[in-house]
């Protein structure tokens, strides 16, 4: 008898499971309508859709983890469909925008314009005019943007409301996309801080308080409230040369969502812990301050999906490619296009198969004429027929508003909330 030893083999990293839309009869179900009824209902492939359900439990369940002293705001660059940001709006204490564009949609949304604050690196003069006339917050990231405010507030007759965005002098570890700490285009250094603060007094401006985004899409809860923390501590350390009280201290955001093998969710809990322990000092440090959260993609990314018809199934060399009409033109984040580093596949399934056993590996591509285009690479997937739905999960941040649809000029995409 030989005795065999083997280094312990590891398993291939999994996705985290799909379990947010349930599956009936093996087919999956959005808002509560099969798939493909819902497709049917739509009248055309590719599509996104975001379910309802889905946001208000989100919602729900940050709530439940969270100090009821938190605001929670709604940051639309994640998702801007109009209908969707109307429903958030519904949801959350207020929304984030970045441009004139996204504050005529939370406006159209109904959302109060004290609760709207605006934020971007490149304010042009007309965009801060109108948020003066329409009475939202704006996060000042230069210098420059308080001269062009203090104008349209003399010749509106209005306050010109105003944050002060901070770079950071610590970053955010583990974040997929590093927006605070070392030089950066976004918000103002905070030893400059001080200087801008006396500026903003002497413009007449309406100071009301500092906003802090260190980075996106992090999964470590305690790199998060080590940022919170810290973001916290430099607002208080800040506060001191304000010419006002601070009313609200944005402390960011940065919650991620498992997209990749191996990713497991955020634990909420601590983050929880964390915030209540900053609700209490800002009660005696900050008496006059309210804590907010600014989150896009943990909001709605869990909630998307893209839905996308197979158009042609082949063999090259022995490897299976399923060439499906949709891809990176509607969902450059799904093709690895959009900031990461190294191409990882998005969970991906047969919208009408969602139990079937694998078969095999397959790649999973577009129709556009360049390798980019790729939805999955090399993943288990069941046998295809033409014309089956294909669904690429997580996806109900950054897509349609993030893709380059006029690329190769193919048939445009719909997005539904059900
Ligand atoms: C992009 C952005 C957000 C949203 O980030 P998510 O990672 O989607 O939560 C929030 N605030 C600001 C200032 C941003 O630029």
């Amino acid at each position: 008898m030989t005795t065999e030893r083997r280094a312990p083999v590891r398993p291939p990293l999994q996705h985290a499971e799909m379990s947010q839309f349930p599956v009936r009869e093996g087919e999956l179900v959005v808002g509560g309508m099969p798939l493909t009824r819902l497709a049917a209902r739509v009248g055309q492939t590719p599509f996104y859709a975001y379910d309802r359900g889905l946001l208000r439990a989100r919602v729900a369940e940050l709530r439940s983890a969270l100090p009821a002293a938190v605001k929670l705001h709604y940051a639309m660059k994640a998702n801007p469909m109009p209908a969707l940001v109307c429903f958030m709006a519904g949801l959350v204490d207020g929304i984030d925008i970045a441009s004139a564009g996204e504050l005529q949609v939370a406006l159209d949304g109904g959302t109060d314009p004290r609760e709207i604050s605006f934020a971007g690196p490149g304010k042009r003069d007309a965009e801060l005019r109108q948020a003066v006339a329409a009475g939202i917050l704006v996060n000042l990231e230069s210098a420059r943007e308080i001269r062009p405010l203090a104008a349209a507030s003399q010749e509106l007759g209005l306050p010109a409301r105003v944050a002060v965005r901070v770079n950071p002098d610590f970053e955010l570890k583990g974040s997929g996309m590093k927006m605070g700490g070392g030089p950066k285009p976004f918000g103002v250094d905070a030893e400059a801080v001080p200087a801008l603060l006396r500026d903003i007094a002497a413009a007449g401006l309406q100071f009301e308080g500092f906003h802090l985004f260190a980075g996106s899409q992090n999964l470590r809860a305690e790199a998060i409230c080590e940022a919170q923390r810290q973001s916290y501590a430099l607002a208080v350390r800040l506060a001191a040369g304000a010419p006002a009280p601070v009313q609200t201290v944005n402390l960011g955001g940065g919650f991620g969502i498992p997209y990749f093998p191996g990713e497991s969710r955020l634990d909420l809990a601590p983050i929880g812990d964390n915030l209540s322990v900053l609700v209490e000092r800002a009660a005696r440090e900050l008496p006059a301050a309210t804590l907010v959260l600014e989150l896009g993609r943990f909001l709605v990314g869990e909630a998307g999906i893209y839905v996308c018809r197979v158009i042609d199934s082949k063999i090259s060399r022995g490897e299976r490619f399923v060439v499906t009409e949709g891809g990176l033109h509607h969902h450059l984040a799904a093709t690895g296009n959009f900031g990461q580093v190294v191409r990882r596949n998005y969970p991906i399934g047969l919208g009408c198969q969602m139990t079937a056993p694998p078969n095999g590996l397959a790649t999973v591509t577009g129709p556009l004429c360049t390798p980019l285009d790729r939805l999955a690479d090399q993943v288990p997937l069941a046998e295809v027929s033409i014309g089956e739905l294909i669904v690429v999960f997580q996806s109900g941040a950054y897509g349609a508003s993030a893709s380059p649809e006029r690329f190769l000029l193919h048939p445009t995409c719909v997005e539904v909330l059900v």
